[in-house]
């Protein structure tokens, strides 16, 4: 069904019985040109961008779950392209703009909202950083605009600026940045692509692949084998495991996220605030709840939930921010599994054993990725070379040496 004021208003008016289902729940067929692991935001974009800009058609997306159970479904929703390196800052500014078309392409509100994001900082050498970051971005043709403390404090007043361990000293505006509906651009994308014959098959996990020759020729999956051209996985925090059944090691680590929803407030949060003494981000969603989250977990694991010291530092990290909140009761918290790669940035290429490729490594910033990454990932398994946009990500740069290395941590993932 195509919506439309037309087709909403003629809905309304039968009581709204005439609804289809926004997209068709398929059953495995015994083969595909393409099969694509993992029915989260990126595995469901890759199939949208293949049928719809390379012509690719006859494509599985293959979720475990239901679509959106991973970390499409349990994100924080923000979505920027304030990135300083060449490599990162052409790629996600790529996102960026696909965002801001994405409705009309997939004809679904994904409630795309740029309120804009402002990075604070504490201290003279965080602003020095941020302004070489606003620099970068802008020579890239970025919106960014460098805020002193009173141009943030008429944006933010509720912001602690006077009595704070670290006081705010200004901030890294990007306007056209802000948050979109994670579950809604999970159906969008899986929408437009049923729309042109792809099959999204849930309950269905990969548990093997087949070789043929060296190459791989399919997957093996709870509901039988499915054969395939070509391979993609897109499986968010389970890439390391996925890797592993095909036979290689990625270097990749996996932690757990938390995020957290309050309960409602009027409207008082303009857009997304990140405080860069500690690691708090928040923004309140249309509800009015305010949506927010800190640090990953310390160690490694697989586990979709968190836990009660880091629920107790992300509160702390909220509280030197706005003490306001602290009277304001938690609603809910859960946790995702998020791939931390050795640089913080993410892989998009051909993996070691022909015919299966890689899309994976995205650590706290998946959700944002997620039109760029499926456009890029369509193109390498349609073409079977690199998008020009998402050359540096290439999996081989770890030997190599050239990494993207955002935040200049080094090889310790959970720093990134
Ligand atoms: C708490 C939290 C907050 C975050 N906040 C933000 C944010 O504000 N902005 C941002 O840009 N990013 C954010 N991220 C990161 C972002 O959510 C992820 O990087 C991104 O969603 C990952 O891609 P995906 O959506 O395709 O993954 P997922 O939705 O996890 O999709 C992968 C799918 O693969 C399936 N799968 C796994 N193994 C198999 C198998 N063997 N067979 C079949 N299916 C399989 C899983 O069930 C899953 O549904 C956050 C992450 C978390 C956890």
């Amino acid at each position: 069904m195509r919506h439309s004021i037309l087709s909403l208003a003629l809905n309304a008016l039968s009581g709204h019985r005439r609804w289809q289902p926004t997209w068709r729940d398929a059953a495995p067929k015994p083969a595909y040109d393409v099969v694509i692991i993992g029915g989260g935001g990126h595995g469901l974009a890759t199939a949208h961008y293949l049928a719809s800009r390379y012509g690719i058609a006859n494509v599985a997306v293959v979720e475990k779950g239901w679509i959106g159970s991973g970390n499409a479904g349990r994100n924080t929703t923000i979505i920027r392209s304030n990135y300083l390196l060449p490599g990162n800052n052409h790629f996600y500014e790529l996102s960026m703009k696909l965002w801001e078309g994405l409705e009309q392409e997939l004809n679904y509100n994904a409630m795309v909202s740029q309120r804009g994001i402002v990075n604070l900082y504490h201290s003279d050498g965080q602003r020095d950083a941020y302004a070489r970051r606003g620099n970068s971005m802008r020579l890239h043709g970025v919106d960014a605009e460098l805020l002193d403390r009173e141009q943030v404090r008429a944006m933010a007043p509720f912001l602690d600026f006077d009595n704070a361990r670290f006081p705010i000293k200004g901030g890294l505006l990007q306007r056209r940045a802000g948050t979109a509906r994670h579950d809604a651009v999970v159906w969008g994308y899986a929408h437009a692509a049923s729309k042109r014959g792809v099959d999204i098959i849930q309950n269905c996990e990969v548990t093997g692949f087949l070789h043929d020759g060296g190459r791989i020729a399919g997957v093996e999956t709870t509901r039988g084998t499915i054969r395939a051209a070509k391979v993609g996985m897109a499986v968010a925090g389970h890439s390391s495991r996925v890797a592993a059944l095909a036979g290689f090691r990625l270097p990749i680590e996996s932690h757990v996220l938390q995020a957290f929803v309050s309960e409602a407030l009027k409207p008082l949060i303009p857009g997304v605030i990140t405080f860069g003494a500690g690691h708090f981000y928040v923004s309140q969603s249309d509800k009015g709840g305010l949506v927010f989250g800190g640090d990953i977990d310390g160690y490694n694991s697989y586990a979709q939930r968190g836990n009660l010291p880091v629920i107790e530092d992300v509160a702390e990290g909220g509280m030197a921010l706005m003490p306001m909140i602290g009277r304001l009761r938690l609603l809910r918290a859960w946790g995702g599994i998020m791939d931390m790669s050795m640089d913080g940035s993410p892989i998009i290429d051909a993996s070691p054993v022909p015919g299966l490729y890689v899309n994976a490594g995205w650590c706290y910033g998946g959700f944002k990725a997620i039109p760029a990454s499926g456009l890029c990932f369509a193109h390498l398994l349609a073409r079977g070379e690199p998008h020009p946009t998402a050359a540096a990500l290439r999996l081989d740069r770890f030997e190599r040496g050239y990494l993207l290395d955002e935040k200049g941590q080094g090889a310790q993932p959970n720093l990134h």
